[in-house]
């Protein structure tokens, strides 16, 4: 019933990577992004923990761009295995963008602004 106390919304944090970070984002493996110098949260608001963003992807791996007040981090990880069980057949699957592992809610639970 958690619905009824939060909105859903989307946490407003952002972070503006280094040289050294948008470098070693740029140099991984088999990278599928381009990299982007500024990131949003994609958790939920008022989440537990790091902020995150996805900063790069191959087609095993994923890079995650993780960041408090005071520190920032690349760290590896892998997706999140949630699919929206209340999508139409017809509008395809749809699957959460997350890591594996995050706090709050699946991000197709959160608005999309
Ligand atoms: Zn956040
Ligand atoms: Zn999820």
């Amino acid at each position: 019933m958690s619905d009824v106390f939060s909105p859903g919304e989307r946490c407003p944090a952002r972070i503006e990577l280094s040289d050294l970070q948008v470098f070693w984002l740029r140099r991984r493996p088999f990278a599928a992004l381009q990299v982007r110098r500024h990131h949003d949260c994609q958790l939920e608001f008022r989440h537990d923990g790091a902020h995150g963003d996805l900063g790069q992807r191959s087609d095993k791996v994923e890079w995650w761009v993780r960041w408090t007040l005071t520190s920032s981090a690349v760290e590896q990880g892998t997706a999140c295995a949630a699919v929206d069980d209340d999508t139409e057949e017809s509008a395809g699957e749809v699957v959460c963008l997350l890591f594996e592992g995050h706090p709050g809610r699946h991000s197709f639970d959160l608005d999309q602004v």
